[in-house]
């Protein structure tokens, strides 16, 4: 539903402090009295960016889609333009509704948009300006997430070229509060059923996720993989039974089982053979020059790629920002009852971050190396282009069928294979 009115901000955005769960289990137990409020998380780059106006995300095969008032604000104009190629811009969608009406048509056999010139400039924005911009158009990278419950996130989307640098230069989570009169009167967080992380148990849940991926002992990936450790505990609870409470015992468990030093098992080099065909399926035959790279990996025809310590301290930096944003603005919304489930996010989330290291590796390995920030920048575009932003990809890959248990160990043995670290890849 199209919201009727706009957010008001009520306090300045602030870093959120470790320990995160702490921090937001205080701000949760305060938002549960606070009827119509909720708390938004954001990030630096989110009030900072500045478009390049490079294009490319006009060239992608996503829906720019617009509401019925652009429509029919635009439509006319445009059918009276003296350049024919501008007339019919927008297709009316099958299911039309209000905010949701008509997309921008493409140029024939391609994914351009019509508006799009040679040179990569857009008409709308050269001909009336950027106020006549479709508001998909005016926002992008910028997007929020919004849901029925008391948290938002405003985030950037990283299929934008200009974004990825950003995520190494800043990774602090900044939190404030809005009230927003579009939230049922009267405070439903009390009413949320328990096990419904819509409620503020959402808000416990990304604590214990930022405290997970914040420990300096392991990678990334590895403390990644260490957040099975909860949601196995979760598994067992049935679902009335999962409440502040428990996530506050959850999150007790988890601290004195990360001071655990060596609790991750060795993994033999024959299981990131799975960890690559599984890449390799995602990736399908489109991608030539990526196959022929692992599939040389897989046959022994190609060197193992060792990456140097500045290289891994390079990949873990990048790959700690991306999964601090990725996690936080993951759909938390339907996580036990949806069409996927909170298991299944988190094994589709292991198969984007394997995604995004080894078209990294791959694009290493194709400059004759060292690994660079650009190949850590185009992995994410070419992840979150092929993979975030296609609403069918989930689908594709029948996640949904997957039961919790096979979820947690799925996505174990996808970020077996790490390259931010040595002590957890072993020879057969
Ligand atoms: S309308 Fe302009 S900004 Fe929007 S997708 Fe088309 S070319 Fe790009």
């Amino acid at each position: 539903m199209e919201k009727q009115t706009e957010p008001r901000r009520l306090s300045e955005p602030e870093p959120l402090q470790a320990p995160y769960f702490e921090h937001l289990d205080q701000l949760a137990t305060t938002l549960s009295q606070k009827s119509q409020q909720q708390l938004v998380f954001s990030f630096r780059e989110y009030n900072e960016f500045a478009c390049t106006q490079c294009g490319l995300c006009c060239t992608l095969p996503w829906a720019i889609n617009v509401s019925k008032a652009y429509y029919e604000q635009w439509n006319a104009h445009w059918n009276q333009h003296p350049d024919e190629k501008y007339h019919n811009p927008f297709i009316v969608l099958p299911n039309a509704k209000d905010h949701d009406f008509a997309a921008i048509r493409r140029q024939p056999n391609s994914h351009n948009c019509i508006f799009l010139t040679e040179d990569m400039r857009c008409t709308i924005h050269a001909e009336l300006g950027e106020e006549a911009l479709a508001k998909v158009c005016r926002r992008y990278p910028r997007t929020q997430k919004l849901l029925p419950a008391p948290y938002a996130v405003r985030y950037m989307l990283p299929s934008c070229e200009a974004v990825p640098p950003m995520y190494i230069a800043e990774n602090e989570v900044f939190v404030h509060w809005e009230e927003d009169l579009n939230l049922p009167a009267g405070g439903f967080h009390a009413n949320t059923p328990p096990g419904e992380l819509v409620s503020p148990l959402m808000h416990r849940w990304i604590g214990i996720v930022l405290d997970v991926l914040a420990d300096p002992h392991h990678s990334p990936l590895q403390s990644f993989a260490r957040l099975s450790f909860a949601l196995n505990y979760l598994q067992d609870l049935p679902l009335p039974r999962i409440d502040a409470q428990a996530l506050r015992r959850i999150y007790r468990e988890l601290l004195n089982h990360l001071q655990q030093p060596a609790d991750i098992p060795l993994i033999p080099r024959s299981q990131h053979r799975q960890s690559i065909e599984w890449f390799l399926g995602l990736v399908g035959h489109r991608i030539a020059p990526i196959r022929a790279y692992y599939q040389g990996l897989l046959s022994g025809e190609l060197p193992w790629p060792e990456l140097a310590p500045d290289e891994q301290v390079l990949l873990n930096r990048f790959m700690a920002s991306y999964l601090r944003r990725r996690l936080i603005t993951m759909s938390y919304i339907d996580v036990f009852f949806g069409r996927i489930n909170l298991y299944q996010q988190f094994f589709a989330m292991a198969l984007f971050a394997q995604a995004l290291q080894l078209f990294a590796i791959q694009a290493r390995a194709a400059s004759g190396g060292p690994l660079q920030p650009e190949h850590l920048y185009q992995a994410t575009n070419q992840v979150e282009s092929r993979m975030g932003q296609r609403r069918q990809w989930l689908k594709e890959q029948n996640i949904s069928g997957l039961s919790p248990q096979e979820c947690i160990d799925y996505a174990i043995t996808s970020l077996s294979l790490d390259f931010g670290t040595t002590q957890w890849i072993v020879d057969d």
